[in-house]
């Protein structure tokens, strides 16, 4: 069998990786670098700011260079063909480089995303997370347009930094597709290391005048005009759509991304997309995860992957880390809500990290855990306990019983279900 992936983001090169494992004839055409978004300008580096004291463009080249290096070495020992080049569908299953023509059983597309931009006088002012990531020098005054994942990490990292930072955000709260009470607690947490945070905030435009960029944004009728010298819009992204002729290929797709079936199949039989170019959740162990069921469906076999249930993680300070469903998507259910704080937490206070708050909540009829949400440090792998626990449907009562070591963070979670229990009966 044979197999063509298009990008080589964690979607297309840990699926190339693993269908030349299986023994498929794989080969993998990137016009970019290896890693793609998440490593050369997303997740990691971002990351590789988190835990820095002030913007180091070495240290992130080499951490960067050191991971592209792990991923060329993990192509060559699976024996995928890596192809460098911009690839244009030549047919159903063929695909084109340049010249050179390329046959196979199936194809799966996986190119990602890009950053969105508001349609406002002014945009062309403003940075993107791209070009913030590659800042040498730290901004005295940054203003982010939206309050989402990317525009929170940056404002808390260069808070953190030293700059005087400003988030403006359109919707009512921040984070908007997170549980409600957790993205209020986490605004509550920011603005108390200095980041100002304006909600409901609408920006119009933006102008610059001697080196300066003003940000004009409005409340309701009032308006407001919010002075920088970094704009970063952080709007969100969009499918990367425009690098292959989807259209001349027969492939549906909208704005919001390629159209995909349960098996990330397209409309068109063996063609199959993954990860940000489908729309939805644009988080790199999404794009991974679809790959492996797009495999299994091109190899034939059963595929457990469950995909509605994905842990998120925000890398602000405090960190947030959610699973399974918000209490807002429990709405019309009977349910018991556990809480915990970090506060009361042995690890946590003795280690100054007492800021923190963990919400479980649980079926009550079934008394099954539906999700869980975490603000706090170490959220991010904490929330993995709740995965699992979600995963195999265990109920509170089971998962309150299971011994947690003591003083660790995790017995935050564990109280928080001890707690839901309580509620419950
Ligand atoms: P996002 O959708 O998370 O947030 C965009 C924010 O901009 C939203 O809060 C939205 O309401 C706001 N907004 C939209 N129009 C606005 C306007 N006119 N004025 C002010 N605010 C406005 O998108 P993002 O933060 O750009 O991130 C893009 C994608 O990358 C997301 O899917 C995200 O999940 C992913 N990502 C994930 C991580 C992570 O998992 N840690 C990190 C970075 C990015």
């Amino acid at each position: 069998m044979k197999l063509i992936i298009i990008g080589a983001g964690p979607g297309g090169y840990e699926t190339a990786a693993e269908a030349a494992a299986k023994g498929i004839e794989t080969i993998l055409i990137s016009d970019g670098p290896l890693g793609g978004t998440c490593l050369n300008e997303g997740c990691i580096p971002t990351k590789t700011l988190c835990a820095m004291s002030a913007p180091d463009q070495e240290r992130k080249a080499a951490v960067i260079s050191q991971l592209q290096a792990g991923i060329a070495q993990l192509l060559k020992a699976s024996k995928v063909t890596l192809v460098q080049g911009r690839a244009q569908l030549a047919g159903p299953r063929s695909v084109s480089v340049g010249d050179t023509i390329y046959e196979a059983d199936a194809v799966i597309i996986a190119t990602g995303s890009v950053s969105a931009s508001l349609p406002i006088p002014g945009a062309d002012l403003t940075v993107d997370s791209t070009a913030m990531l590659n800042l040498t020098e730290v901004p005295q005054r940054l203003c982010v347009i939206g309050g989402g994942v990317i525009g929170l990490e940056f404002a808390s990292v260069y808070a953190r930094f030293g700059s005087e930072v400003t988030v403006l955000e359109f919707c009512p709260g921040v984070l908007p597709r997170f549980d409600v009470d957790l993205a209020k607690r986490l605004k509550a947490s920011l603005a108390k290391r200095g980041i100002r945070i304006e909600t409901s905030a609408r920006v119009t435009s933006v102008t610059q005048e001697e080196g300066v960029r003003r940000v004009h944004w409005l409340k309701g009728d009032k308006e407001f005009q919010t002075d920088a010298d970094c704009v970063l819009m952080a709007v969100g992204r969009r499918p990367n759509l425009a690098t292959l002729d989807l259209a001349a290929a027969g492939i549906e797709f909208t704005p919001r991304g390629i159209k995909v079936d349960a098996n990330m199949q397209t409309n068109v039989p063996g063609v199959y997309a993954i990860g940000d170019v489908t729309g939805g959740m644009m988080l790199a162990h999404v794009a991974s995860a679809q790959g492996r069921v797009a495999l299994a469906h091109i190899c034939g076999e059963p595929c457990g992957i469950d995909l509605s249930l994905v842990p998120a993680a925000v890398f602000t300070v405090p960190e947030v880390a959610t699973v399974g469903l918000t209490e807002e998507e429990c709405e019309g259910r009977e349910t018991a809500v556990g809480k915990s704080n970090y506060r009361a937490n042995g690890k946590s206070v003795a280690s100054g990290e007492a800021d923190g708050y963990c919400k479980v909540i649980a079926d009550r009829a079934t008394g099954r855990l539906l999700g869980a949400h975490i603000l706090g440090a170490h959220a991010s792998d904490l929330i993995h306990e709740a995965a699992v626990l979600i995963a195999l449907g265990a109920t509170a009562p089971q998962a309150r019983d299971i011994i947690h070591a003591h003083p660790t963070v995790s017995e935050v979670l564990r109280d928080a279900i001890a707690d839901a229990c309580r509620r419950m009966s």
